[in-house]
């Protein structure tokens, strides 16, 4: 059995929780992965609510292989700082919700960049707690939550990331936000019980009806 994701450096007190993702939350990933591969040749068409497939040769338009995909994806997280930026109002709607709430980053990706994204989170003074990992996000926010009585929320791109917190922690309030409007656009509906934002104002609104409860 794999080991346990490490969350002993994350402090949490009594006050309500909201975990975050990063990529396409806090973080602007599509809009500058697509800079990226035009960089080197290639372009993201928003065709579908997925990358393999739509990753194209520039020249030919036609859909480069799945290996050569992932290759890339690994460069774009090396060189992450040079390309991410961080949402619209995202810094500073979580700096006010930091003074309600504890905030926690919870970013699918190897664990091997979190280094890489710790300082360019730094950089713009996101300076929360930051937990990188590949596994499942439910069990980690049961973690996190860990049976206390409070108030807290789950904010998310990905289906597959809130449905998991659904599952493993169903008191969390879950909010789906997808900063990129043309790949939001063709996002499938994610279901029951997850309130949709479309930008950091409604984020705010949505999570302090929930957390002052
Ligand atoms: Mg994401």
């Amino acid at each position: 059995m794999a080991e346990l994701l490490d969350i002993s450096h994350v402090r949490l007190t009594k006050r309500p929780l909201i975990v975050c993702d990063i990529d396409e939350v806090v973080l602007e990933f599509l809009t500058p992965f697509r800079d990226f591969l035009r960089s080197r040749g290639h372009d993201l068409l928003p065709r579908s609510f997925r990358l393999h497939g739509n990753i194209v040769h520039l020249n030919s338009g036609e859909a480069i292989a799945d290996d050569l995909v992932s290759a890339l994806q690994e460069e774009f997280f090396l060189r992450q700082a040079e390309w991410q930026m961080p949402a619209e109002l995202a810094v500073e709607t979580l700096a006010e919700l930091a003074g309600e709430a504890d905030i926690v980053f919870l970013t699918a990706m190897p664990p091997r960049h979190a280094t890489v994204r710790r300082a360019l989170l730094d950089r713009f003074s996101l300076d929360y707690p930051l937990l990188a990992s590949e596994e499942a996000k439910g069990p980690i926010v049961k973690r996190l939550q860990a049976g206390r009585a409070v108030p807290f929320a789950f904010i998310d791109d990905i289906w597959r990331n809130l449905h998991s917190v659904r599952e493993h922690a169903p008191d969390c309030l879950l909010v789906n936000l997808m900063v990129n409007a043309d790949f939001r656009a063709l996002a499938p509906d994610p279901g029951e019980g997850i309130s949709k934002a479309g930008d950091w104002t409604d984020v705010a609104q949505i999570v302090r009806a929930h957390i002052s409860r």
